[in-house]
């Protein structure tokens, strides 16, 4: 279980590697439960075993909190909503949903996830684990639409943990610590339409107006392009009742965004790889071509993106005020010619939460993200970044590249050490256990 090497040694069992291709492991058996009668007894039969356990979803984490040596448990069979309560606009699901599938399936019940990242290849348990967010002044990240979760802990047994148990405020974010979670309630929201309004503006005037554009917009969020002052401005918006879907049009959308941000950015990107002098004029020139555009479609149409270029990426969450500071080191380390940077720095921003190890724990964050192509050594600028942002008290995503540990994670975290004590009571032979959890939680 490991970082990828150009000198792994060949394995006979079976293999497991992430979107970002790399965290690699060799787990001792890849099991599909269908129930969670089925995951106790495999958690049962691992423990007595000896094994560690791990379940996984989409493998959209760039950290190694989903790797194991032990047995991986994928989840994909346990995929289905198990109830829906109109009235109250919850449903629970089989922890293995991937949000692509929920969202249709929930628009057919006339309700939504209140928020949502950009994505949605990802397994509900999943994004829920790592405090996956997407963005909005007054929102939350996912895992904040969490009211109950059904848990297997390492002894088998089966925990339903909702809003009134002692452990509700960490058993939403769990960073697959403490037992493999099995079903999710969710509070919805009815469905919504979303009015999308992109627009390029220079970087100043964006900061100099961000306090207005979080507040006067549902969800606002940027893109600047490294080495000029350009960004695109994403503001999403509810529409008034009665307002009509107007979607991108398919040659549009299809240019827009598979074309350019996917087909075209991999090409630039494969050329670029190896011509890093050409990339501050080629993000000028990529960031001049970026137009207006406006629509209106479903929430999750509008919330999420194709990304078939693959990348790694380290993003931190902030207090706000930090967000100029943060931008301006950014810009210095690249005006200083370290490195030429390809890939925009996303910003985004979200509402304090009640989370426990959620990034948005009792704080109005913003988020900066930084990306790097995945054939392209992202280590010392994923280094200069996070050195930027720990000293503006940031606080890593628990499944993008960071190399904190707990001493300072405890420092970020007023209910750190009462997660911890969760954990031990729960998992004190650290069955679910890794060498990421254990950098991280201590
Ligand atoms: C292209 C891309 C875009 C992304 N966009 C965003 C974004 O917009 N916003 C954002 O916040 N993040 C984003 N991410 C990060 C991603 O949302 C998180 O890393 C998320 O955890 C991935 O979900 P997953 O289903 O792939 O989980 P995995 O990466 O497979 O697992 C993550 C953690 O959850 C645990 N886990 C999974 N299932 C269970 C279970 N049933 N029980 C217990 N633990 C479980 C795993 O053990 C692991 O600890 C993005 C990642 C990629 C690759």
């Amino acid at each position: 279980m490991a970082e990828r090497s150009s000198t792994s040694p060949s394995w006979t069992t079976p293999s497991w590697t992430n979107w970002g291709r790399n965290v690699e492991a060799h787990p001792v058996r890849i099991a599909h439960p269908a129930s969670t009668a089925e995951v106790v007894t495999i958690v049962r039969g691992a423990v007595s075993a000896g094994h560690r356990v791990k379940a996984v979803g989409a493998s959209h984490s760039f950290t190694a909190i989903a790797a194991t040596d032990g047995v991986l448990l994928r989840l994909d069979r346990m995929n289905a909503i198990v109830a829906t309560d109109t009235a109250r606009r919850r449903v629970r699901v089989q922890a293995g949903i991937s949000l692509r599938n929920l969202n249709p399936l929930l628009l057919a019940r006339g309700l939504a996830l209140p928020n949502l990242g950009d994505v949605d290849p990802q397994s509900v348990a999943g994004a829920v684990s790592t405090g996956t967010h997407g963005t909005g002044g007054a929102l939350f990240g996912i895992s904040r639409a969490v009211v109950g979760v059904q848990l297997v802990t390492a002894t088998g047994e089966v925990l339903e943990i909702d809003e009134h148990h002692p452990w509700f405020g960490a058993s939403r974010v769990t960073l697959g610590a403490l037992g493999i979670v099995t079903e999710v309630t969710l509070q919805c929201v009815a469905a919504f339409l979303l009015h999308a309004r992109e627009e390029p503006m220079p970087l100043p005037a964006v900061l100099e107006q961000v306090d207005a554009l979080v507040a006067d917009n549902d969800h606002v969020e940027f893109y600047w392009f490294p080495h000029t002052e350009k960004t695109q401005v994403k503001r999403n918006n509810r529409v008034i009742e009665g307002t009509a879907r107007q979607p991108l049009g398919r040659l549009r959308h299809w240019v827009d965004d598979e074309l350019l941000s996917n087909t075209a950015f991999e090409g630039i990107n494969r050329i670029v790889a190896k011509r890093r002098s050409w990339i501050p004029r080629v993000n000028a020139v990529a960031a001049s071509a970026l137009s207006a555009r406006e629509y209106v479609d479903d929430s999750f149409e509008v919330f999420v993106s194709s990304r078939t270029v693959r990348f790694r990426e380290s993003e931190f969450a902030m207090p706000r005020d930090a967000l100029p500071h943060v931008l301006g080191e950014l810009a210095a380390w690249f005006g200083a010619g370290h490195e030429n940077i390809s890939f925009p720095i996303e910003v985004r921003f979200t509402a304090a939460d009640d989370v426990w190890m959620s990034t948005g724990h009792e704080r109005d964050n913003c988020y900066v993200a930084v990306h790097q192509y995945w054939r392209t050594d992202h280590r010392a600028y994923f280094a200069a970044a996070q050195d930027i942002f720990t000293a503006h008290e940031g606080r890593p995503h628990w499944g993008k590249l960071h190399t904190l540990d707990a001493t300072y994670l405890a420092q970020r975290y007023s209910r750190f050490t009462d997660f911890v004590a969760i954990r031990d009571e729960l998992d004190p032979g650290r069955t679910f256990g890794n060498p990421y959890l254990e950098r991280v939680l201590g």
